[in-house]
């Protein structure tokens, strides 16, 4: 039996893209969009395909009342996402979660929901493969060079900075080095303010937004006489869909709320 899917934030650039990731995908069956906007039009025709019979609609609670749904899809902004989700958890609706920008409290508070409802959450900061492969190549280089950067860079209507995958990044830094990175300078002159970026982590991060680009991040280590640089850069949306793919085919079979594509691949 096919996993039948919802989308919310199905008009939005990423949200198109589920759709017609959903729309092609063996044993997976797109049975509601929810959106704020192009409420009415048909979501095949809206994602630029042919037109599959299933509308946007502007209530979850009216979507997953009709008890046909097994999986939901969220890529809106973190305000909707925290209402989306706790409405999915309570329909006992798993949940697949790309929107970025949920505060670690909010990750509290979703896993709450989850435990109360049993009902699964699964959230990834990045779901194209080769962003995890950058984020675990970074943890292991932690481990040996803790000097280290991170320079992300966005499509200019991008809503959060830092990018949720440069603050994973960082975390996993964080948590794999093995000695403490060289102290920052005592009396930096920063003449102009935020010029070193923002810190997390002891992990320095600069977000870049310019129109032209999708979603990109070098993490630079510094060493002694050497440097190493990971980049990934994600070109076209449908880079991240291989993962929204095989995240919806597995939310149902996790418990409570698990993070990053690393621990369901
Ligand atoms: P976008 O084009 O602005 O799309 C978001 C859509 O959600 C918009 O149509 C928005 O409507 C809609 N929306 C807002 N509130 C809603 C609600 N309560 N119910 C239903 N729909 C709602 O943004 P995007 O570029 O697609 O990005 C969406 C999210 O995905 C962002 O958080 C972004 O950082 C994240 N993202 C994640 C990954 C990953 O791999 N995890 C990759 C790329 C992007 P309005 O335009 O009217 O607000």
């Amino acid at each position: 039996m096919s996993i039948r899917v919802a989308v919310v934030g199905a008009s939005g650039r990423m949200g198109r893209e589920v759709v017609k990731a959903v729309l092609g995908a063996d044993g997976i069956e797109l049975v509601a969009t929810v959106d704020v906007v192009n409420i009415g039009e048909e979501a095949g025709s809206l994602s630029g395909l042919a037109a599959c019979g299933v509308f946007v609609e502007e209530s979850l609670e009216t979507a997953l009342a009709r008890g046909n749904v097994d999986a939901l899809v969220d890529f809106t902004i973190p305000t909707s996402a925290m209402a989306n989700i706790e409405t999915s958890v309570r329909h006992k609706v798993p949940a697949v979660v790309g929107t970025t920008g949920l505060t670690p409290a909010d990750v509290e508070t979703i896993r709450g929901w989850s435990a109360e409802f049993g009902t699964p959450v699964f959230i990834a900061p990045n779901f194209a493969i080769g962003a995890v492969l950058m984020m675990q190549f970074s943890q292991q280089a932690a481990k040996y060079l803790p000097n280290v950067e991170i320079i992300e860079i966005h499509h200019e209507r991008k809503l959060d900075s830092p990018s949720g995958t440069a603050l994973r990044t960082a975390e996993l830094i964080r948590d794999s080095r093995e000695s403490s990175p060289l102290p920052s300078p005592a009396n930096p002159i920063e003449k102009v303010a935020g010029a070193r970026g923002a810190e997390f982590g002891e992990v320095h991060i600069h977000s870049v937004r310019l129109p032209g680009h999708v979603a990109h991040q070098q993490v630079i280590f510094g060493g002694t006489g050497e440097t190493l640089t990971i980049r990934h850069d994600s070109f076209d949306r449908v880079s991240f869909m291989p993962g929204v793919i095989v995240a919806v085919r597995k939310v149902r079979d996790l418990t409570g709320v698990v993070i990053g594509m690393e621990n369901i691949l």
